[in-house]
């Protein structure tokens, strides 16, 4: 069994959708296809859940988007032939605006994992119905009752014995089965979601869970680059890495795959194949188990939307373990994510992936008992198997706030 997960860029439209049956028709092995909601429609249905749980009035306008949108894809693909695929379509934006003619509950991640979910309930539904269509075997399968979490919605912790075996029962002896990325289901039926960008990490634990042969995710760049080609020219692409080096890089911030998708893969020794839905021919790069030194070029990450905290305690004492372990207690609390930290006598500074509700609650928690400075708008660089020469080219002259090196990655907190 392979896996093959589609993004949202490469099903954002009705020729996105053709291009995905055209490389889905390119195996014949048993295929399970993890999709992603269309274009950016999770971040159009996160505008729903804020405007639902706030009790705003556009919230029947925000979902009509939402319908538009996905209606001007199912015109173009089926044409006349639209009855069946409608059927479910309506059930499911009847679903969602059933949700919404009710009050809120307390909780917003709940809230909102239950909204967001339907970007991929609608995708998935429109490609199996088109596949189908097509005259392919292809089975619609819903994830929320085979990867179960718990309920920490937002970022649901998977119980891989529980979906192991239900994964196994739902898409074992099937040809090809079309599923969601990024949501799943508690043990009571909740949907939940796994992180933002998190459908990786779904195709990575159903290639776990069900021993699949590989993982192969189809982006928008011919594989895993050294830089982002969007913000640098020269870039050139990494043909083979390590489950080490990849995992290094996602979690620098590197936006090829989510951090979380290596872990299922390496546990298993399953290679994951990065390739380019636009250029489907080309190999791309494999992440594999690879322990041979692998000679390779500096890879240098720009992680943006980050902000420089420094914290100081009031009483002049010194920071130790039990500081520092309280710190991150908070940090966890608000689900803020440290992408690097340096202690000094009585300082600590972190960077953090900025959000500012949480970001400002965490500083008003922290003030108390400390002298909270920080930037924001400052961007985190990693330079990995750094040279002088790149180090010049990347920081020159640049006013840098933190640095870090250590033998084989270099790290600098510049202004953004
Ligand atoms: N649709 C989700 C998101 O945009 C999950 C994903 O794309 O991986 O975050
Ligand atoms: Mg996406």
């Amino acid at each position: 069994m392979k896996i093959y997960k589609f993004g949202g860029a490469s099903v954002k439209s009705a020729d996105g959708v053709r291009n995905l049956e055209k490389i889905v028709k390119t195996t014949d092995q048993q295929l399970v296809v993890v999709v992603s909601a269309m274009g950016k429609m999770t971040n159009a249905l996160e505008l729903v859940a804020n405007s639902f749980f706030n009790k705003k009035s556009d919230t029947d306008t925000l979902i009509q988007k939402v319908v538009d949108y996905h209606e001007a894809i199912i015109s173009e693909l089926f044409g006349n032939s639209r009855a069946t695929v409608d059927l479910l379509v309506n059930d499911l934006y009847d679903d969602l605006r059933e949700i919404v003619s009710h009050k809120p509950s307390l909780s917003y991640d709940y809230e909102y994992d239950r909204i967001v979910s339907f970007g991929e309930l609608i995708s998935t539904t429109i490609i199996a119905a088109y596949l189908k269509q097509r005259g392919l075997e292809a089975e619609w399968v819903d994830v929320r009752r085979a990867i179960i979490t718990d309920s920490n919605y937002r970022e649901g912790n998977v119980n891989m014995e529980i979906s192991a075996k239900l994964c196994n029962e739902a898409f074992t002896g099937k040809k090809l089965c079309i599923t969601q990325g990024f949501i799943a289901g508690t043990v009571t039926n909740q949907t939940t979601t796994l992180g933002r960008e998190g459908s990786d990490y779904t195709a990575a634990i159903l290639a776990n869970v069900l021993d699949a042969k590989d993982v192969t995710i189809w982006k928008d760049v011919p594989g895993v680059m050294n830089a982002d080609p969007k913000i640098y020219k020269d870039v050139q692409i990494i043909p083979t890495l390590s489950y080490k080096e990849a995992i290094e890089l996602s979690y620098c911030g590197a936006s090829v795959i989510h951090p979380k998708t290596v872990k299922p893969l390496q546990n298993k020794k399953i290679p994951l194949y990065v390739r380019s839905f636009v250029e489907p021919e080309k190999e791309g790069s494999v992440i594999c188990n690879y322990t041979k030194q692998i000679n390779l070029p500096p890879i240098y990450i720009n992680k943006r939307n980050q902000v420089l905290l420094s914290l100081t305690p009031r009483d002049f004492s010194f920071i130790a373990e039990e500081r520092l372990s309280k710190i991150f207690g908070v940090l966890a609390s608000y689900r803020l994510k440290s992408s690097l930290v340096q202690t000094a006598a009585i300082s600590f500074s972190l960077c953090v992936d900025y959000n500012e509700v949480n970001f400002q609650k965490m500083v008003d928690e922290l003030k108390d008992e400390y002298e909270v400075l920080y930037n924001t708008d400052v961007e985190l660089i990693t330079i990995r198997h750094y040279t002088k020469e790149i180090v010049d080219k990347l920081v020159g002259e640049r006013l840098v706030y933190v640095e870090q090196r250590n033998r084989l990655t270099a790290r600098f907190v510049v202004p953004a």
